[in-house]
């Protein structure tokens, strides 16, 4: 399956890829809307690592055998094993927090306000992710390896 793959040699830290991926999750998909009108605002699921001059984004690598999966006891975290998407279903989710405890890439965030998490999820409604699209530096890579 296609993942994203973060390219530290060329990261700026900018953050653009969070402000997309915060777009694109909001209900307007509009970028002044989503920051100055929701509530609350929507959050990035992706997150840009930095110290000093080293920076690079980090978002669910979408693992073959994923510990968030198996550690997750309502059924709200799962493997779709056709597209290989690691799948977040919030209706399901009780909060327990047990997916971000056993994710060994950190990359699963509390959503606090609904008491659930938030994770990447693909931009299922895109070709590309919208965090790839929107790096002006070619940081972040969408490919199969
Ligand atoms: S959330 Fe973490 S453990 Fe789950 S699939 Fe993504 S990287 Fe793997
Ligand atoms: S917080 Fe939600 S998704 Fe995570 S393990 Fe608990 S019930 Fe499952």
């Amino acid at each position: 399956m296609k993942r994203v793959y973060p390219r530290e040699e060329v990261c700026i830290g900018c953050h653009l890829c969070e402000i997309a991926c915060i777009v694109e999750h909001s209900a307007s998909k509009d970028i002044i809307k989503a920051f100055k009108a929701e509530t609350p605002r929507p959050t990035a699921r992706n997150l840009v690592e930095e110290e000093g001059a080293i920076s690079f984004s980090v978002s669910c690598r979408h693992c073959n055998e994923p510990p968030c999966v198996q550690a997750c006891i309502s059924g709200a975290m799962v493997k779709d094993y056709q597209s290989g998407v690691v799948r977040h279903l919030e209706e399901k989710c009780m909060g327990c927090w047990s997916c971000i405890m056993a994710c060994p890439y950190g990359v699963i965030r509390k959503n606090p306000v609904r008491k659930t998490v938030i994770k990447c999820d693909l931009c299922p409604e895109r070709p590309i992710p919208a965090c790839v699209e929107a790096c002006p530096n070619r940081a972040l890579i969408f490919e199969e390896r």
